[in-house]
């Protein structure tokens, strides 16, 4: 998949000279860096990918929102979806890494202590420590009122108990944010749940082996289990009871424009992909790209992804700009996976039996899009707030209400 380095046009209004560098900085780093390992990867999917986190990490993009006092680029969500977007274009495992070390990077600065974003954030900055946020449970799933992990009081600090699953880097982060109950069964979820900083050696916490997924083959979404893991009282991340802003406001803010752009990397992969093969493939003393029905197909392809382009930074240059977008996040997160889940559909069938040859780039492509679908939301629940939207049911505007407290967390309006 040979990389543009240039933006296209149609993002002009959302990028500046320091954005479009990034662009061309990742999609470099992806074509030299990440391409080489993607047969490796794709060859041990019962293997967690080290080596590519370390490699990220050098080039500073786990502190991509990390303010420059803690040593990082303050660059933005914009910054953010550049990055992820570009090396999800070459490897959606790859974006998957750094975008799952980016939602509990957003929960800290939003909720975090001074104390705890200064010891941790500097070391995340310089990719000495990742993060995870471990939200989901094997019975709660997605529902955040179902959690039955707790946390309960003990001498000056907290017990916690349960299990959490499908935990992005399970494996490589060195801190966890754990979502757990406070309060007894009966109590809303919105008073009931509190958000805790556990750190991977603490005694009780064990990571389970790592299992192969259907795609982002390299990415770990594993399992934690918690037996009475000891935590002191510093650790509790926000307020005790706010465990469900947490995870909600780290989940529209962050989660959903990271999912958001990794579906984008993988479309425009695979309408590149389809093009490629269309625009080669032999037939009636032409190419099979001559056929009308096959280009109409192709043309279709393209203005969804093309839909999926704009909706995406769209909705991110709208955070950056401090203006209330829940639901453009939330929109975007579930059009970019809708629209890109069909183009996968279309460019399996285009491309005939070669589609199912599994050492072809394809196969991957596809397996690989059913993972943005349940992270950050499934799409039964983004239509959900969506439907609020349309009815006018009052909810908390996270992008308005964060902004407003942690305006300092934006970039520069003035970029070199
Ligand atoms: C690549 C990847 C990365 C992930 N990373 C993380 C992570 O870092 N941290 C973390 O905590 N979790 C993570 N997850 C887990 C993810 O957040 C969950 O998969 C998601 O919340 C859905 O939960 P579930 O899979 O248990 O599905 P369930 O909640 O059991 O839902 C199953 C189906 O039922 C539907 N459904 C459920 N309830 C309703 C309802 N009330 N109305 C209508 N439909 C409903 C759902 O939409 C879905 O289609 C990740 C998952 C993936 C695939």
């Amino acid at each position: 998949m040979p990389a543009t380095h240039t933006p296209p046009a149609a993002l002009r209004p959302y990028l500046t000279e320091a954005h479009e560098q990034l662009w061309a900085e990742a999609d470099k780093f992806a074509t030299s860096q990440v391409a080489p390992r993607l047969p490796r990867m794709e060859a041990a999917p019962h293997a967690v990918e080290r080596e590519l986190p370390e490699l990220m990490a050098r080039q500073g993009w786990f502190g991509v929102t990390i303010p420059q006092a803690f040593g990082g680029m303050r660059a933005g969500h914009v910054a953010k979806t550049v990055l992820i977007h570009r090396l999800a274009v070459v490897s959606a495992a790859a974006a998957a890494i750094l975008q799952a070390t980016l939602i509990p990077v957003g929960a800290l600065h939003h909720w975090g202590t001074a104390e705890q974003m200064e010891r941790w954030f500097p070391q995340v900055a310089r990719g000495a420590a990742l993060l995870a946020i471990a939200v989901t449970e094997p019975r709660a799933g997605g529902h955040l009122g179902g959690i039955e992990t707790t946390a309960e009081r003990s001498g000056d600090g907290w017990v916690i108990t349960g299990e959490k699953v499908h935990i992005g880097n399970s494996h490589l982060a060195h801190l966890h944010v754990v979502i757990a109950r406070t309060a007894a069964t009966g109590v809303t979820a919105s008073e009931a749940l509190t958000a805790f900083l556990v750190e991977h050696d603490r005694g009780g916490l064990t990571v389970a082996p790592h299992r192969a997924k259907l795609g982002l083959h390299g990415f770990s979404a594993g399992r934690l289990i918690l037996d009475k893991v000891r935590i002191p009282a510093a650790n509790v991340l926000g307020e005790v009871g706010q465990g469900l802003y947490v995870a909600q406001s780290s989940s529209i803010l962050y989660g959903r424009p990271n999912l958001t752009a990794v579906s984008l990397g993988i479309h425009e992969a695979l309408v590149a992909t389809t093009a490629h093969f269309l625009d080669n493939r032999p037939r009636y003393g032409g190419h099979l790209s001559d056929q009308p029905v096959v280009r109409d197909r192709l043309g279709e392809m393209q203005g969804r992804f093309q839909t999926a382009l704009t909706t995406t930074y769209s909705a991110v240059h709208l955070l950056d700009s401090r203006l209330p977008c829940d639901s453009e996040l939330i929109g975007a997160k579930h059009t970019g996976h809708q629209l890109a889940a069909r183009t996968a559909r279309d460019a399996m069938e285009l491309h005939g039996a070669q589609a199912l040859d599994t050492d072809y780039q394809l196969q991957r492509f596809f397996r690989d899009i059913q993972h943005t679908h349940p992270p950050a939301g499934t799409g039964e629940f983004q239509r959900i707030h969506l439907a609020n939207t349309a009815l006018g049911t009052p909810h908390i505007q996270w992008s308005e209400r964060l902004a407003a407290e942690a305006s300092w967390t934006h970039p520069d309006p003035t970029p070199a």
